[in-house]
């Protein structure tokens, strides 16, 4: 919880809705001008209402990269800093091995991956400016294992970890910290679809989650908040677990 009057601003991308919605609610409650990207317009604007004041709406379709450094100019030019950066926005793919066309791939990685880069370096240009900032990424327990059937996710998530890594060690020695989430299953539209078309899939989930639930998006937003804060301050370069044991689960 901040205690300092201090203006903060913070980047939520597909802050509409699921996990994205519920961080940009943690932070809006905890004072922070909350930008949140998505696509479509509709959606946003039912978040900004739920959200109250301190939320803003931009359009943005991330995988067009063109488009990033516009989006990042705009947010500069009404707020002036970028305090914190959340690369949430993401999609998923459940298709056998073989039935993945190159296209498809190529989808998952521009939005999951190419775009979280695109935006990050813009952030950065900035961050480096003021010599302070915290962005954090949504990767995912399919970096860690090996899920069947979301070859395109895994690999995007796994590149998500490694480049977390890496921003870490070149940033945060100019005051940048960087880490990312690896949320378990938490209750969303995402995991809806990829779970009830897939009994099995969801038997494995509990069977391996000492807490026995899903978690929800609500259990990221208090991650993440945490994370941008000062309280993190001497936290970089992880990629914590909110799972509910999931990851240790035998
Ligand atoms: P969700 O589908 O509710 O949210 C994803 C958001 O990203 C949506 O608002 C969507 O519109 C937005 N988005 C997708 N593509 C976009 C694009 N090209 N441009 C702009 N916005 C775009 O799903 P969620 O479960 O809330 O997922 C959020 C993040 O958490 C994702 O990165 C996902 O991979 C990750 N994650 C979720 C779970 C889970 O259990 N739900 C588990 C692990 C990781």
């Amino acid at each position: 919880m901040n205690t300092s009057n201090q203006k903060r601003v913070a980047i939520v991308t597909g802050g509409g809705s699921g996990i994205g919605l519920a961080i940009a609610e943690k932070f809006t409650q905890d004072k922070i001008e909350t930008v949140i990207v998505g696509r479509d317009e509709e959606k946003l604007k039912k978040a900004t209402s739920q959200l109250g004041p301190l939320c803003h709406p931009m359009i943005c379709d991330v995988s067009n990269l063109a488009s990033i450094p516009a989006l990042i100019e705009q947010v500069m030019s009404k707020f002036g800093q970028i305090d914190i950066l959340v690369n949430n926005a993401g999609i998923n793919m459940k298709k056998d091995f073989t039935e993945v066309t190159d296209e498809e791939f190529q989808q998952v990685i521009t939005t999951n991956l190419c775009s979280v880069f695109a935006i990050s370096r813009e952030v950065v240009k900035e961050m480096l400016k003021k010599g302070s900032g915290s962005i954090i990424n949504i990767s995912s327990m399919a970096a860690q294992y090996g899920l069947p059937k979301v070859i395109a996710y895994s690999a995007s998530k796994t590149a998500i970890d490694g480049m977390t890594r890496a921003m870490a060690v070149e940033l945060s020695p100019k005051g940048i910290r960087i880490n990312a989430i690896a949320p378990g299953f938490i209750e969303t539209a995402m995991t809806a679809k990829a779970l009830n078309s897939d009994p099995e899939r969801k038997q494995k989930v509990f069977g391996r989650t000492p807490m026995g639930y899903m978690g929800k998006p609500d259990d990221i937003g208090e991650a993440a908040l945490f994370l941008a804060s000062d309280a993190a301050r001497y936290i970089t370069g992880v990629v914590l677990p909110v799972d509910g044991g999931n990851s240790v689960g035998f």
